[in-house]
C-alpha cells in the first residue's frame, strides 16, 4: 500500500508540474466564501454541531437523520448529497454536521478553488473510508474537473492519463469509498450528468421569523448578552429569512448595546439600530431598495431584463440572481417571467407609489 501511495504521489507530481504543486489546496481548509472575516470567526463558533441542534429545515433534517442512521447500520458511506439554496441558509453547517453524525472527517473546498483535475487528485487520494468531501459552489467546477469527478463519484475510481499521443495510457486508481456533499446556490447551472450522480437532493428554503428568533436567542446566549423575545423577533423579521444575516445584525446591535452600557437588548434599541443600519420596516436593506427603485422608477415597474438591471446597479448579474432576488421573490416584492423582472403591488406600496389597474394589466 505504501508503495502504491508513493507511486500515486509521483504521478500527481508528474501531472501537476512545479507551478501547480505550489497551488495544491491544503486539506481540511474551510472555504468560507461570501463571509467577512468577522462573520467567519463568529459563525464557526455558532454553527450548530448536530442535527438535533439544527433549527428549521425540518424536512431536510428528518430525511437526513433516516439516511445517516441507515447508512451507519449498514456500515456504508452515505450516498452523495446535493444541498441547494440561497447563501447563508446552512449548507456548509449541514455538511459539517453530516460528517460529525457519520463519525468521519470532512475535507472542505470549493468549485472555483479546484482549477485543474490535478488539484482534485490530491484531495481524492487523501480521503479515508467514509470521509466527507464538501465542495461549496459546486456549479462553478470546470467541465474538465467535473468529468474527472464522475468515476470518482460512481465507482470510487479515478483515471489518470499518462503521456500523450500514441504513448498515452490510462491508469485506474481505486479510492476509498467517500461521500461527496455538494452545495450550490443555483441547481440550474449544474450539468445533468453531475446532478444525476447525487443520491440525495435537498433544497434549503428561507427561515420563518420564529425559527430565526430561536437562532438569535441561541447566538445571544453564546455572546453573553440577553435579548427580549419581542426584540429577537424584530431582528428575525428584518433578517431576510437568513441565519447568516440574523447573526450579523445581532453583532451590530450588540455594539450599540455595549456603547449605551445596556446588558439587555430591547425592542426600542433594535429599532434604532436598524434605522442606523439602513434596514427598513420591511426588512429591506440599501441594495434591495436600490434594486427595486431601478425597476419602479427607471422601467415603470418592468418588465426589465437582468442584464439591464445589472448595468444600472453596477453589479454582476450572477450576484443579483444569487443574493438579491431570491429573498425579494420570496417576500413578494418581485416577480420573474420570460419577459423579465416586475415589481409587484407590494413593491409599489412599499415606496408609496400608485399601482393602477392599468399597470396591473400591463405587468401581469
Ligand atoms: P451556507 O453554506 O448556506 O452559505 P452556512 O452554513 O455557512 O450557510 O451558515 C451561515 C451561518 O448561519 C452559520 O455559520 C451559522 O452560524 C448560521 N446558521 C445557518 N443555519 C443555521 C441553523 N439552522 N441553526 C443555527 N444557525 C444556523
Amino acid at each position: 500500500m505504501g508503495k502504491l501511495k508513493f507511486s500515486v504521489t509521483l504521478i500527481i507530481s508528474f501531472l501537476m508540474g512545479n507551478e501547480d504543486r505550489k497551488k495544491t489546496i491544503p486539506l481540511d481548509r474551510n472555504i468560507i466564501a461570501k463571509e467577512t472575516e468577522d462573520d467567519a470567526i463568529f459563525n464557526i463558533s455558532l454553527r450548530p454541531r448536530a442535527l438535533n441542534e439544527f433549527i428549521g429545515q425540518s424536512d431536510v433534517v428528518a430525511n437526513l437523520k433516516v439516511a445517516i442512521t441507515a447508512a451507519k447500520q449498514r456500515k456504508e458511506p452515505l450516498e452523495h448529497v446535493l444541498l441547494s439554496g440561497p447563501p447563508g441558509l446552512g449548507k456548509t453547517s449541514l455538511a459539517h454536521i453530516i460528517a460529525r453524525e457519520m463519525g468521519s472527517k470532512i475535507t472542505a473546498t470549493s468549485g472555483p478553488a479546484i482549477e485543474r483535475a490535478g488539484d482534485l487528485i490530491g484531495i481524492l487520494t487523501n480521503l479515508e473510508k467514509n470521509d466527507v468531501l464538501f465542495i461549496d459552489e459546486i456549479h462553478r467546477l470546470s467541465k474538465v474537473v467535473e468529468e474527472f469527478l464522475y468515476p470518482a463519484m460512481e465507482n470510487f475510481q479515478i483515471d489518470f492519463v499518462i503521456d500523450k499521443g500514441p504513448y498515452a495510457r490510462t491508469i485506474k486508481f481505486n479510492l476509498k469509498s467517500f461521500t461527496l456533499v455538494g452545495a450550490t446556490t443555483r441547481t440550474g447551472l449544474l450539468s445533468g450528468p453531475l446532478r444525476g450522480r447525487f443520491g440525495m437532493f435537498y433544497y434549503l428554503d428561507f427561515y420563518s421569523p420564529e425559527e430565526l428568533s430561536m437562532i438569535i436567542q441561541n447566538s445571544a446566549k453564546h455572546l453573553g448578552i440577553r435579548i427580549d423575545k419581542n426584540a429577537s423577533l424584530e431582528v428575525a423579521r428584518r433578517s431576510r429569512g437568513t441565519p447568516r444575516v440574523a447573526n450579523r445584525l445581532l453583532r451590530r446591535i450588540r455594539d450599540y448595546a455595549q456603547i449605551e452600557k445596556k446588558d439587555k437588548i430591547e425592542l426600542e434599541l433594535v429599532n434604532r439600530a436598524m434605522e442606523s443600519l439602513g434596514i427598513d420596516e420591511g426588512g429591506l436593506d440599501e441594495i434591495d431598495r436600490r434594486f427595486l427603485k431601478i425597476i419602479l422608477q427607471n422601467y415603470d415597474g418592468g418588465p426589465v431584463g437582468i442584464e439591464a438591471l445589472a448595468a444600472n446597479l453596477n453589479e454582476d448579474s450572477g450576484t443579483i440572481i444569487d443574493t438579491i432576488e431570491p429573498y425579494l421573490l420570496k417576500a413578494g416584492y418581485l416577480k420573474r417571467s420570460s419577459r423579465g423582472r416586475f415589481a409587484t403591488e407590494r413593491a409599489f406600496n412599499h415606496f408609496g407609489l400608485p399601482f393602477s389597474e392599468e399597470k396591473q394589466k400591463r405587468l401581469f
